[in-house]
């Protein structure tokens, strides 16, 4: 059990002074319960602690010196997604995503975490936030994926001897393909529309770089101009997303920098995480009048890529492409960025595509950053619910718009029998334009 937390008495209760979370909009929660039927650890045990009205509870408590950051407070909180679907439904207009940022920093600031999680997450971050690093590991996870040790280890039993975390992110392995980087500029086809810049993420970089080159083949079809720096860091959501606040503003900072330079219109991501956070550099970066003014500037520039193709009218001739799509809402798409209809109509340009709904839209995959890597119970639970809702509409496809999504929804369909292909929007869009069809792209 992790120890507790120093019991030094400080301003604000249990928090201290940098930043803690705002009372103002702990105030706003009229405790009417609206969010709990979208939240996913509410839906899955019925705990009032694990629900918004809940967490917003524990930290009013902490900001007035009834609670403690113990283990049992910090819980509650680590099972948060941070998916904030609890925003979309919240009728009083409680930002609860800027409370859990706050908090998540508090805890990682005033909580002694134990020696195993804080290596567990020293790993993840170490690896997941630097693109080179993942790289390396691409060739020893080839040779394990191509020699056929992988159905041979999943079918000893083997793997269950491993630690749950190495057998989750086992489970969530990509097949590998080929990697298809991107130039730093991509010309336009025709008259140039825009400028724009293409976040090419991490995870979505290494193991869907197909994703990026759909992106920029998409883009640059439609008429804009895509610079693809390759300097250009992660952008440090992963991090932001679990309080990891100083590291995540050095990536803010190196982000802006590698962008700025290029003199674009738009900065544009294809990951819903990475997308939200590059719109909230501006609130990051928020105490640093070096940067303040400069990450505004960039944050009011960043836009999802279906945003971005949804303001014009579509150039490219789409060809048909015949499927039967089940269209899975990413958290920080539909609940963070306010994305929701366009990724819609932009696959209803698509001949012949059939575009599925799925019930249950507003909650959580499973997913959530490092979600299913730090708490791989609940992670599953969610990901067999979705799965459980995807099979009975019998899509030859699932689509998504986001790298975590894809993987989690890969996963859990594969568990419960069914191993659909799961793509990114931009995929069926680019093979809609290029004519070919889905089974060449699987
Ligand atoms: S962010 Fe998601 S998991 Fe967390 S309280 Fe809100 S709805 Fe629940
Ligand atoms: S819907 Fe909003 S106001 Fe109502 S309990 Fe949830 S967070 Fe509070």
């Amino acid at each position: 059990m992790p120890e507790e937390a120093a019991t030094a008495p400080v301003a604000l209760g249990a928090f201290d002074e940098h930043h803690p979370p705002a009372q103002e909009i702990i105030d706003k929660c009229v405790h009417c319960g609206f969010c709990l039927p979208v939240c996913p650890t509410y839906v899955l045990w019925h705990e009032e602690m694990d629900s918004p009205r809940g967490r917003i509870y524990l930290m009013k408590m902490a900001a007035e010196g009834a609670a403690s950051i113990n283990s049992e407070w910090v819980g509650h909180f680590d099972s948060c997604l941070g998916c904030v679907a609890c925003m979309t439904a919240c009728p009083s207009g409680v930002d609860y995503g800027k409370l859990i940022e706050a908090t998540r920093a508090q805890i990682e600031r005033r909580y002694d975490r134990s020696r195993g999680e804080k290596l567990h997450r020293r790993l993840l971050f170490a690896t997941l936030t630097a693109p080179r690093r993942l790289n390396l590991l691409r060739w020893p996870l080839l040779a394990y994926q191509k020699s056929g040790l992988r159905p041979l280890l999943r079918g000893s039993g083997l793997l269950k001897l491993l630690p749950h975390f190495v057998t989750s992110m086992e489970a969530l392995l990509p097949k590998l393909a080929a990697r298809e980087d991107l130039p730093e500029v991509t010309p336009a086809k025709g008259e140039r529309r825009k400028r724009v810049g293409l976040l090419l993420g991490c995870v979505q970089r290494v193991f869907f770089s197909e994703v990026n080159a759909a992106t920029a083949r998409v883009l640059a079809a439609e008429g804009y101009e895509v610079v693809a720096p390759a300097e250009q860091p992660c952008c440090g959501a992963l991090l932001v997303h679990a309080g990891e606040e100083e590291r995540a503003q050095q990536l803010a900072r190196a982000t802006i920098d590698a962008f700025e330079r290029a003199n674009l219109d738009y900065v544009i991501s294809n990951a819903a995480g990475c997308g939200s956070n590059l719109k909230e550099y501006a609130h990051l970066l928020r105490d640093d009048p070096a940067w303040a003014e400069r990450a505004k500037n960039f944050s009011a520039k960043c836009r999802d890529i279906c945003e971005v193709l949804s303001e014009c009218p579509p150039r490219a001739q789409r060809k048909l492409l015949v499927a039967r799509a089940a269209f899975h809402d990413s958290c920080h798409l539909q609940h963070a960025q306010g994305v929701r209809t366009q990724p819609r109509s932009l696959l209803a340009q698509i001949p012949e595509l059939e575009v599925l709904e799925l019930p249950e839209s507003a909650i959580c995959c499973g997913s959530a950053g490092i979600y299913n890597l730090v708490q791989p119970d609940a992670a599953s639970e969610l990901g067999d619910r979705k799965a459980s809702l995807i099979v009975p509409l019998r899509p030859s496809v699932v689509v998504t718009g986001n790298p975590g999504c894809v993987l989690q929804l890969r996963a859990s369909l594969e568990r419960a029998g069914h191993p659909l292909p799961v793509l990114h929007t931009i995929q069926l869009i680019d093979a809609s334009i290029r004519g070919v069809s889905l089974e060449s792209l699987l």
